[in-house]
């Protein structure tokens, strides 16, 4: 079955999936806390909703599938999705990761589990050499994110997840800008991937929302713990919204995708933008491997504007585009990582990396790229 497809048959289709009776399409909020246990005398398959809900497995089922893994797990957050990820981690143990992965997963790791005593060393990723240097006697985990954001680096999926179990590591893989309809890491080796749904997934800036699937039961089991444990699961009105945003990705995330591909070339052509970020571009150099590791180039890009106030500017005068954190939804959003999503990077660090007051990320929604870029232009004299 081609994934056009496996996002709508994804044996949910009905609620006879889950012991309904009437054939409705689409699986039914069941808005509990909790499940009555009868006398007790048979063992039911809920009791507590924070422990697991009808719903939200439904969700979890068809992520796991559409990943190609064996669990999968729903969050409140992307960012519960990462952190509670990184919970079957110890006190002690070293993980490598990618030096421009999402700013809150960069905050994550480097105050609270560095607080609880996780050793962290941030590489950059695309550099297999300095990968493998990173590895300790004591690394337990490799965390990575392609494209990065903001600047759309790609990293050889298949290459460093071979450093990664070669050394025994567990390779974790943030999914978010590519989703399973562009990109699947565990069928490149990965051993969980998670996602921000509020992003593409759910598509519509309507829910934040966090998922994982793991490679394997066992590591599923151990994530589950986690996610019993740490508690930072999502409602099922949530769940329900994401289940419905995924049946539209492809459409969503093909036409989108198409929009930033024109987008990008229009904005490499522009007097005033000085580079441009985009995986799909001829020039990109991670083009090549990104294009064996992934169906797509995605509907994210970025680029530099010849000054900061330009870039502010831009941000003020755009119409059809949020001035907004977030992607992946169905309209256009531009950001300003410096004062948005990087932030919280202390700024010689953010330098470093590239993150200049000229950067401005789009996420190209579904209008038509003839009206974005002619915005786009007038925003930009
Ligand atoms: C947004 C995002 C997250 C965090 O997700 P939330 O739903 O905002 O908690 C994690 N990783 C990436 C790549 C993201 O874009």
């Amino acid at each position: 079955m081609k994934m056009g497809t496996q996002l709508i048959h994804n044996g949910y289709e009905t609620d006879l999936a889950i012991g309904g009776v009437t054939g409705a399409l689409g699986v039914p909020v069941y808005q509990t806390s909790t499940f009555d246990q009868g006398d007790l005398s048979e063992h039911r398959e809920y009791d507590y909703a924070r422990s697991g809900n009808p719903t939200r497995k439904a969700l979890e089922d068809i992520i796991a599938a559409l990943e190609g893994g064996a669990k999968g797990y729903a969050f409140g957050s992307g960012i519960a999705a990462v952190s509670s990820a990184l919970g079957i981690l110890a006190g002690g143990d070293h993980i490598v990761a990618a030096e421009d992965i999402y700013g809150g997963s960069w905050r994550i790791l480097n105050t609270f589990y560095k607080r609880w005593g996780l050793e962290v060393t941030l590489v950059d990723t695309t550099d297999l050499d300095a990968v493998k240097r990173a590895i300790k006697p004591n690394t337990k985990a490799m965390f990575l994110e392609t494209p990065s954001n903001p600047l759309l680096k790609i990293t050889d999926l298949a290459a460093a997840i071979k450093i990664a179990k070669d050394a025994g590591l567990i390779s974790i893989v943030d999914n978010t800008f590519m989703t399973p309809y562009l990109q699947r890491p565990i069928e490149l080796g990965a051993d969980i991937v998670v996602h921000s749904a509020t992003k593409f997934l759910g598509g519509h800036s309507d829910v934040i929302f966090g998922l994982a699937v793991t490679r394997t039961k066992e590591l599923g089991s151990q994530l589950y713990r986690v996610q019993n444990s740490f508690g930072a699961v999502p409602g099922p009105w949530d769940t329900w919204l994401v289940m419905r945003g995924i049946k539209t990705l492809k459409v969503r995330l093909e036409a989108q995708q198409a929009g930033a591909g024109l987008v990008a070339q229009w904005l490499k052509a522009h007097k005033n933008v000085s580079d441009v970020f985009y995986p799909g571009l001829p020039d990109h150099p991670g083009r090549e491997i990104n294009a064996a590791q992934s169906s797509g180039a995605g509907a994210v890009l970025s680029f530099k504007t010849k000054s900061a106030e330009q870039a502010v500017r831009f941000l003020g005068k755009v119409k059809y585009a949020a001035a907004a954190v977030s992607l992946g939804g169905v309209e256009t959003i531009v950001s300003y990582p410096v004062r948005m999503s990087h932030a919280s990077i202390p700024e010689p660090e953010r330098l470093r990396l590239g993150i200049t007051d000229t950067l401005i990320r789009i996420s190209v929604g579904l209008e038509d790229p003839e009206d974005l870029i002619e915005d786009f232009d007038q925003a930009l004299q």
